[in-house]
């Protein structure tokens, strides 16, 4: 139904940035290697996300229009261990009700590319159309239908700002998958697939990673890798804080307090520290839906959670001070 999607729309897809991220997770869920994003306007005007992904079959291509359609889980018993980012079947629905939505896909195996075209909520017949394996979804005039939303939407350097955003955070947990940003028609990013380290540095700078420590450790099912800046180095703001949940980027009150609280333990003063951390768990102990939007978190044992993160970033700085 059109105005339940507009609605969820609200939800899910709060400005363009917001229906970048369901693109990108989407492209990364079919097991992308490479991804293209194309901005105008700040994404107001246009997103487009190009995949070498799996890909959809022709017969698919409505159903990834559909209002709860997901091809991701098969039962809500299914949703106690998601492993893939999007598990909802509604990123791409909701964003096709307020704007005009392009899907054009080939899937592997398959000859020939096939596309649908929705405006305004709107499906248009399957037509066959060239694609390399993978998949574009391109957005158009998000909010074109929904004046009322889209003047909630900021300047359009505000939003490019935004899509920015997300985009760095995605691409910093996936350095194995090459990425390029371009908006209005300037490339912002290329970022080749490469290691972690690499990839850190090109998105976090050197300065940065040059003196990061690196971190890895574990305690049962709990595993931390990534770095964290030298607690001597003072670029640290609540920019340089990338905090991840099994490849979800997350602001959490749990782990940035443990973490702020290991540097002040070994700094003895108050500092935003510099992070780039993922925390990998067992799925069943962490609740991923909590938010449409998914930036937030709840552990199910968060003193655990707790302990652990302090005492990984602690050794890991107190081994710098002797
Ligand atoms: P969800 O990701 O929660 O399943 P979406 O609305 O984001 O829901 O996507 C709906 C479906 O469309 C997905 O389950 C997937 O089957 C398909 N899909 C969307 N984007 C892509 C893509 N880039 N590559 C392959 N399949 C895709
Ligand atoms: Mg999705």
């Amino acid at each position: 139904d059109h105005l339940v999607n507009q609605i969820a729309a609200g939800e899910v897809v709060e400005r363009p940035a917001s229906a970048l991220k369901e693109m990108l997770e989407n492209s990364l869920d079919a097991g992308a290697t490479r991804i293209a994003v194309d901005l105008a306007q700040g994404g107001i005007k246009l997103i487009r996300v190009s995949d070498n992904g799996s890909g959809i079959a022709a017969e698919d291509l409505p159903l990834a229009l559909d209002r709860h359609a997901t091809s991701k889980i098969a039962s809500l018993d299914d949703l106690e261990c998601v492993v893939t980012l999007g598990f909802r079947g509604e990123g791409l629905a909701s964003i096709a009700s307020v704007s005009r939505l392009t899907l054009t896909s080939r899937p592997v195996g398959s000859e020939h590319g096939h596309q649908i075209v929705a405006i305004d909520g709107t499906l248009h017949p399957v037509e066959p159309a060239p694609h390399a394996q993978g998949t574009t979804v391109e957005v158009v005039d998000l909010y074109f239908n929904t004046p009322a939303r889209r003047k909630f939407l900021k300047s359009e350097a505000t939003e490019y700002a935004h899509c920015a955003t997300t985009f760095e955070r995605i691409a910093l947990a996936h350095p194995q998958v090459e990425f390029i940003l371009r908006h209005n028609g300037k490339v912002v990013w290329r970022l080749p697939a490469q290691a972690l380290a690499d990839r850190v540095a090109a998105l976090l700078g050197r300065d940065f990673a040059d003196n990061a420590l690196a971190v890895e450790t574990s305690a049962g099912t709990l595993v931390l890798t990534g770095f964290a800046g030298h607690p001597t180095a003072s670029r640290g703001n609540r920019d340089t804080q990338y905090f991840y949940v099994n490849g979800r980027f997350v602001r959490d009150k749990t782990a940035q307090h443990a973490l702020r609280q290991a540097y002040r333990d070994v700094l003895h003063h108050e500092r935003h520290p510099a992070y780039a951390l993922f925390l990998t768990m067992d799925p069943a102990q962490v609740d991923v839906n909590v938010h449409p939007t998914k930036i937030e978190v709840r552990f199910r044992e968060s003193q655990a959670i707790h302990q652990f993160l302090f005492h990984s970033v602690h050794k890991t700085l107190a081994g710098t001070q002797a």
